[in-house]
């Protein structure tokens, strides 16, 4: 049997499903595990007919048992956005540790290679710009953030540590802001928030004056980046994200033409620690992996906004969190 087995964590959060979409397609038999906090079987449910395809519903952060062969693991569970992140940050401290710990220990035991997901969070509101992968960062510890991002550089640490002490192959990609479809509508995220509000007849909410830049990869092009890494024999830290930088302000503007709303904008405090800006130095990954994104943010958006207007009614006033202030205070 030559049918490569691959294990996916955090498979139906929004870039866990589009990887399993991608390894099913690539003839993988994918072991896809989530504990459904912040995932949606949703966005797996199309694959559950599929011979190649099995699902867990199982917590990584507790001991990981998978039986058979695993030649790759691509750990993707954590919750990712700043509300989430407030709202369970134990959780998604232990899942960074814990989880990446019980996953690299899994890999071990199976000879298998393994991706971590890490995140452009590691450079905190970084003094270096554009981040290249030799930035350190600046990372409040005892922030709001600091759950995610110091669980993701110890991600990092403890990566490495398997690396170099025990031989493994393991592969660390940097995660740039990603959007598209699948992404959770009510996550807090400044791409669903604006289009949600657009949808609903809200005025969109811009925290600050809106100067802060992200610079956000429609997630074909992250899913590429992704497998060429996971498939090349580059062990350091790779930063995999579209250079494309844009003010909160314009993008806020684009969303307004994108979807025609007549809401006015309005002007919130700015969260704590909210990086001032973020652009992926992406030279690495063109001269290693000959990636670069390819997809506009103007047609990225347009299939995005699709995927919102096709949700049920329900789903756009659905409220994941009771009100953003309650956590960011
Ligand atoms: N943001 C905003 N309005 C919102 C949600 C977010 O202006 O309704 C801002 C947020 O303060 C940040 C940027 O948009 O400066 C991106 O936020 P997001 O939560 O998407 O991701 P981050 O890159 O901060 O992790």
């Amino acid at each position: 049997m030559d049918e490569k087995r691959v294990l996916i964590t955090g498979a139906a959060g929004f870039l866990g499903s589009h990887l399993c979409d991608r390894f099913v397609k690539e003839g993988f038999h994918v072991i896809a595990m989530d504990n459904l906090i912040t995932g949606d079987l949703r966005n797996i449910e199309h694959l559950f007919k599929l011979e190649n395809f099995e699902f867990y519903h199982h917590d990584v952060s507790k001991f990981v048992h998978v039986s058979g062969e695993l030649h790759y693991i691509l750990h993707f569970a954590s919750p990712a956005s700043p509300i989430d992140y407030l709202k369970i940050p134990i959780q998604t401290l232990k899942v960074g540790s814990l989880g990446t710990h019980n996953l690299l220990g899994l890999a071990k035991d199976k000879n298998a290679r393994i991706i971590i997901a890490s995140t452009s969070e590691v450079y905190g509101d970084p003094t270096v710009h554009p981040q290249p992968e030799e930035y350190y960062g600046n990372v409040n510890t005892v922030g709001p953030r600091g759950v995610y991002d110091e669980a993701k550089r110890f991600q990092e640490a403890i990566t490495m540590a398997y690396h170099t002490f025990h031989g493994l192959e393991t592969r660390i990609v940097r995660i740039f802001n990603t959007y598209g479809p699948r992404m959770r509508l009510n996550d807090g995220r400044v791409l669903p928030a604006f289009i949600g509000q657009a949808l609903r007849g809200e005025d969109l909410t811009i925290f600050g004056d809106g100067s802060q830049t992200r610079s956000f990869c429609y997630v074909d092009d992250l899913i590429e980046g992704i497998y060429r890494l996971l498939m090349s024999d580059y062990a350091l830290p790779m930063n995999i994200g579209n250079p494309n930088e844009i003010s909160i302000r314009d993008f806020a503007e684009e969303i307004v033409k994108l979807t025609g709303t007549t809401q006015k904008i309005v002007y919130k405090d700015l969260p704590k620690d909210d990086p001032k800006q973020r652009q992926p130095d992406i030279t690495k990954a063109k001269q290693l992996l000959g990636w670069e994104p390819k997809v506009s943010r103007a047609d990225g958006l347009k299939i995005t906004y699709e995927y919102f207007k096709s949700l049920p009614h329900e789903v756009l006033y659905q409220r994941d969190h009771k009100n953003f202030d309650d956590y960011m205070r």
